[in-house]
């Protein structure tokens, strides 16, 4: 696998709410709790305080560009008065937010796994053969 199929396959597993090193262990419990680390490999996935304020970010990036596409679909779509608009837009976007943020969290787990692979401070070896792994 090459860095660049490897940063795919981390990223995906991430979308997918699993664990970025092997994929098979569920990064969340429940709807909103998150495992502290993976029940298969034992990746860490918080690893201390603040570790997934970059989850916010990640959030907040995509909440507004969904809050922008939904806006401007409606100016376009529609002939809604802006009242009516806002009282339309900013419910679902919240409710987008709610349901996006374990998401974003899964997401900057699996950003920080990268990191902590690339800078060469993952603290467990690698989990899939290092034959077929992009070579660090
Ligand atoms: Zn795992």
């Amino acid at each position: 696998m090459n860095k660049t199929q490897f940063i795919k396959t981390v990223l995906l597993r991430g979308l997918r709410k699993y664990c970025p090193r092997c994929g098979q262990g569920q990064i969340f419990r429940s709807l909103f709790k998150m495992n502290i680390a993976c029940p298969v490999c034992k990746q860490e996935f918080s690893r201390e305080g603040g570790a997934m304020i970059g989850g916010m970010y990640v959030s907040a990036a995509i909440t507004q560009t969904f809050a922008i596409l939904l806006i401007v679909s409606v100016w376009v779509f529609t002939d809604w008065s802006p009242t009516f608009s806002i009282a339309v837009c900013a419910p679902l976007a919240a409710l987008f937010s709610f349901w996006f943020l374990p998401y974003s969290k899964a997401i900057w787990v699996s950003v920080d796994y990268l990191i902590d692979v690339f800078s060469g401070e993952s603290t467990l070896p690698p989990y899939t053969n290092p034959e077929d792994r992009w070579n660090l």
